[in-house]
């Protein structure tokens, strides 16, 4: 199956709200543009509804490529390492499109230090869709009360 955006086969496969599948670097590109321009809900490039979340689907490309298909990298992924004491320092709201928008960075906080500025916008935190700035928060002070490092995906390269 070919990807509407870039027309190759679909690798890295995700689904939007309305479930049409594309490669996820193609509609990470694809949503970067539309709502940073125009700061409004990102359409389907198919269908043009409205897209709310993404979510990968590793089964279509274990279909479409075989098991032995690579593990998916995010295109803009940074880890932060949760250190004892150490506060996250961070405010965010729910996005107008996928994820969470960050509304504060506290300036003596993980997240200030990693770059992470006020507008930036997180997608996956460990692969878990962020869309809910409350479940956001709650799996920040998982990870932060088990010492487990954060790996977050933005929408954008910070
Ligand atoms: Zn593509
Ligand atoms: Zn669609």
């Amino acid at each position: 199956m070919d990807c509407p955006i870039c027309t190759n086969k679909i690798s890295n496969a995700c689904v939007g709200t309305c479930m049409h599948h594309f490669c996820y670097p193609c509609l990470l590109q694809w949503i970067s543009r539309s709502s940073i321009k125009d700061k409004k809900i990102p359409d389907c490039p198919v269908c043009r509804k409205p897209i709310y979340e993404i979510r990968f689907d590793r089964e279509f490309d274990i279909v479409l490529h075989g098991d032995e298909f690579p593990t998916f990298k995010h295109p803009y992924e940074i880890e932060i390492k949760m250190q004892k004491c150490s506060k996250a320092g961070l405010t965010v709201k729910n996005n107008i499109g996928p994820g969470v928008e960050i509304i504060n960075v506290n300036e003596t906080g993980l997240f200030y230090k990693a770059g992470f500025r006020k507008g930036h916008v997180i997608l996956f935190i460990n692969n878990i869709p962020c869309n809910n700035h409350k479940s956001t928060i709650d799996i920040i002070n998982y990870n932060q009360s088990s010492k487990t490092p954060l790996i977050i995906s933005t929408l954008t390269k910070i």
